[in-house]
Formats: C-alpha cells, structure tokens, sequence
C-alpha cells in the first residue's frame, strides 16, 4: 500500500495519520512496528488516529473503499503479533477512551473501548463500586481485552470478562454502527473472536457494590493438583471475591495463591483446604493498581497461554511441563506460571475454554532476551500444537502457532458461522487478517 491516499483523505477529514518519522522507536506503548512480546517487528504504512466513534466509522469506511487492511491496536498487549501490520494501515485505538455513560441504580457502566480498565476501576473506585473480574493488568483496554475474553481475579465466579458486557455499539468494516447485545450474532462474535468481525467502540459493563479493600493471604499447595481441588472447591461454593494463583517452576509444582475477599473477610479457610495459609492481612487494591510496571519490563515475552480440558488436560500439562524443563524453560519464568481453574462459557461461542465442563488455564508467559526468541518461539509453537491435539484451546494474544486446522480446534462447532459471518461482514478480509 502507498499510504499517499490515506495520508491525503486523513488530512482533508481531520483525522491524525502518522507514518514511521513519528514514531520513538522501542516502547511497546508508543511504537507500533512492536507489541508487548517485542521479539516481532512489522511496519505499517500509517497509523490512523480517530478520536471518536465518528471519526472510526470514517476511517473504516475509506480503508474498505481503497481495499487497505489494517490492524486495531489498542494498548499492544498481545504477544504474538496480532496489532502488527506489514504495509497495511493500523488503527489506533487510544483516542476512544471516554465514560460514555455510568448507572449506578443498574450497575452498569458504558465505556468506549481504548479507555484502560485502570481508567474504569479509578471512576468506580470512590462509590465502592468495580466490575466484578479484573485481570492482572489495568493497563490494557477494553476493547483489546474483550476481544480476547479476560481471565481475572474472580473467574472462578464470574466467568471472564466478556461475560460481563450487556451490549456494545461496534463498527462493521463499511462503517455502519450496529447497537449489540448478548444473543445478536455480531455480539457473540465479536466476543473472543481476536476482533475478526467487527471494531469495538464502546462496551457497557456490569458492575458490583465492593470497594478495594482486600482481606486476603497467601494460600499455598503443595502440588497443581491439590490446588486444582482447592481452586474447584473454591468455584463450587462461590468462595472468593479475588482468587489469583501461580505454579512455581520447582519440583512438585507447588502453587500459591492470593485469596480473600473485598470489604470483609467471609470465606472459612476449612472450605477451600490448604496445604498452608499465610495471617489474614489487608490490601489496597487501587493502591497497588497505580504501580506501573512498565520500567520492569526490558525483556522480549513470546506467550502460549492455553486451556486445557480437565481433568485428562492436567496429563496434558505435566507434558508441556516436561518439555519446559528439557528446553531449559523455566529460568525464563521466574515468577512461575499464572494457572487457573475455569468453566466452560454459556453463550460465548468463541471462548478460549474447551465447551463442555472445567479448564485448566496456564501461561507460559516467557521473559527472555530478545536475542533468545528465535530459538524458543518453534518450541512454544510446538508446545502450543501438541496441547491443541489433546483439546487445549489457545488465549488469542498468544504466539501464533502455524497449526494446520488451528481455526478447527480452535473454534470447533463454531467456525462454520464465524466463517459465514466474516464472509458477510468482511469479505475481502481487510480487517485484522489472520487464518479466517
Ligand atoms: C503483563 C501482562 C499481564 C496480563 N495479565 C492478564 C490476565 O491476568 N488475564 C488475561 O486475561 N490477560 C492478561 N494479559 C493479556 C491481555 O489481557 C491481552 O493481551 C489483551 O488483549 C490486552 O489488551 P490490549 O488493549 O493491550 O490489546 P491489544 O494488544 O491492543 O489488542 C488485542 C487484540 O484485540 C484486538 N482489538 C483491540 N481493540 C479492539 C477493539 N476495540 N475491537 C476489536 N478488536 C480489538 C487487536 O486487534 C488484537 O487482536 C496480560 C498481558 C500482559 C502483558
């Protein structure tokens, strides 16, 4: 693409469009010829820079007439390349980024989809008010999160954060809005989906009555699968407002765990069955969330964060963990492996969950030097292949893993309408290319 067209219709419509001599190279947040995994580059030919719902409808619609595609990049999180554009035009999400609408009476919230949840919980904060699952990092968006699913502090209890979207006004490749609520097939879709369908503008969240105030401690097992039976134990019985676990890369797999609960302390330790509890202890969770942590990270991280069936997918993990220490893996997580235990999503046909009962979530979410990335993504990617032909599903930020048939495992019973959706919507696939 020459981007001379763009450039000149961006100019006439007062649309900010930058092309490389703007951009500071090297910062994840600013340039973007990287992501957050930074063991990629591509160059785009622009960025486009709407600031409005208006001005990305326009946007979209003049890519689509030029036939242009581009890429939609908010925060840059991703790990494997998936806001990058080699020639193409990225949009940048960051401008929409405003509360559109807050009631408390219904608890909800409408937020445009650039916005950070940092920006959400900092609004809700003041009237002990936040959504009910937030994931480890506020820094990321809306939009970008909900269109991968959002693992978090509560979803043990709440599912992920695309479960917790009552509508959305999205924008389809011609530019039309479209007002969408669950059970709309561009709602469905454009949930999980790795924003094949559609861009989304704003997203009305539920929220709950809870301030930032955590009564919690450390809760240790000495093995995954003993914490898996705590972790279930603590789903069954909807124990738990913020329940976060790690596996530490040592012999046993032992797995800690911060758990306890926003205003007051309710959840009887004996219910959840612990190998060893740290005293109960209070935390300021809005305290915490304003550490930026983004001088801390100097590394390349190339992700596989997966899925896996329970209870055959804990078999599954002890192999990956296997090939992770042949590999030499593990000095590359020193702060162990994030796992989860989740439910399979009602009503979310593009949930990075296998359908039909309990997951184990795990990331392997490396810290290398950049100049190690060559020789450890085909070992990821190898990794990631193997746990999709034992039924894992793959988090859609993750490296991509050049399967045959991933679109298949992936997405199962539900591609054929994906397919029949991105057929309708897009059909000459301008909007974040991939496999579909
Ligand atoms: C340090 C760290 C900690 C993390 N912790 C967690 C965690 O605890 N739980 C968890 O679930 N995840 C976690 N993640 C992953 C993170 O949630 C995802 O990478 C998420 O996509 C980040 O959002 P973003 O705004 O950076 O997205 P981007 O990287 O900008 O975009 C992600 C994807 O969404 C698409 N997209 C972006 N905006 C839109 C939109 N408005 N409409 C349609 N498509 C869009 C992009 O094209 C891309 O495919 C973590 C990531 C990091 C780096």
């Amino acid at each position: 693409m020459s981007p001379d067209a763009i450039i000149a219709w961006a100019s006439a419509h007062g649309v900010r469009c930058t092309t490389r001599e703007a951009w500071p190279r090297g910062d994840f947040r600013t340039d973007p010829r990287i992501d957050f995994g930074r063991w990629l580059e591509r160059t785009p030919g622009c960025v486009l820079h709407p600031t409005d719902v208006d001005q990305l409808a326009a946007v979209m619609r003049e890519l689509a007439a030029q036939g242009v595609p581009f890429t939609t990049r908010a925060a840059a999180h991703s790990a494997g390349g998936q806001v990058l554009s080699d020639g193409g035009a990225v949009i940048d999400l960051r401008g929409l980024d405003r509360i559109v609408a807050d009631d408390p009476a219904a608890q909800t919230i409408t937020v445009e989809s650039g916005a950070w949840w940092l920006a959400v919980t900092r609004h809700l904060a003041p009237a002990r008010r936040r959504p009910p699952v937030l994931t480890d990092n506020l820094r990321s968006s809306i939009g970008g999160t909900l269109a991968v699913g959002g693992f978090g502090d509560a979803t043990h209890r709440h599912g992920l954060q695309a479960q917790q979207v009552r509508a959305m006004t999205v924008v389809t490749v011609d530019g039309t809005r479209h007002i969408v609520r669950p059970g709309d097939a561009l709602f469905d879709h454009a949930l999980c989906g790795r924003g094949q369908l559609a861009v989304i503008a704003d997203a009305t969240l539920t929220t709950v009555r809870r301030s930032a105030i955590l009564h919690g401690r450390m809760l240790h097992w000495r093995s995954l699968a003993a914490y898996i039976d705590g972790a279930i134990r603590a789903m069954d019985g909807g124990h738990y407002d913020v329940f976060r676990a790690r596996m530490a890369w040592q012999p046993g797999l032992p797995v800690s765990a911060v758990a306890g609960d926003l205003d007051a302390p309710i959840t009887p330790l004996a219910r959840i069955r612990p190998d060893d509890a740290s005293p109960l202890e209070q935390l300021d969770l809005a305290a915490l969330a304003e550490d930026d942590p983004h001088a801390r990270w100097d590394f390349a991280s190339p992700a596989l964060e997966l899925a896996l069936p329970l209870p055959d997918g804990l078999a599954t993990w002890y192999r990956l963990v296997e090939r992770v220490a042949e590999a030499g893996l593990q000095r590359f997580m020193p702060r162990g492996s994030s796992v989860m235990v989740v439910k399979s999503p009602v009503g979310l046909p593009l949930a990075p969950v296998p359908p039909g009962g309990l997951a184990l979530f795990g990331a392997l979410r490396l810290e290398l030097p950049p100049a190690e990335a060559p020789r450890v993504v085909p070992i990821l990617r190898e990794l990631g292949r193997q746990a999709m032909r034992e039924g894992a599903r793959v988090y859609l930020m993750s490296i991509e893993l050049e399967a045959d048939g991933f679109l298949e495992q992936q997405f199962g019973a539900a591609l054929p309408r994906l397919r029949a959706l991105k057929d309708q919507h897009d059909p000459r696939r301008l909007l974040n290319p991939w496999l579909l």
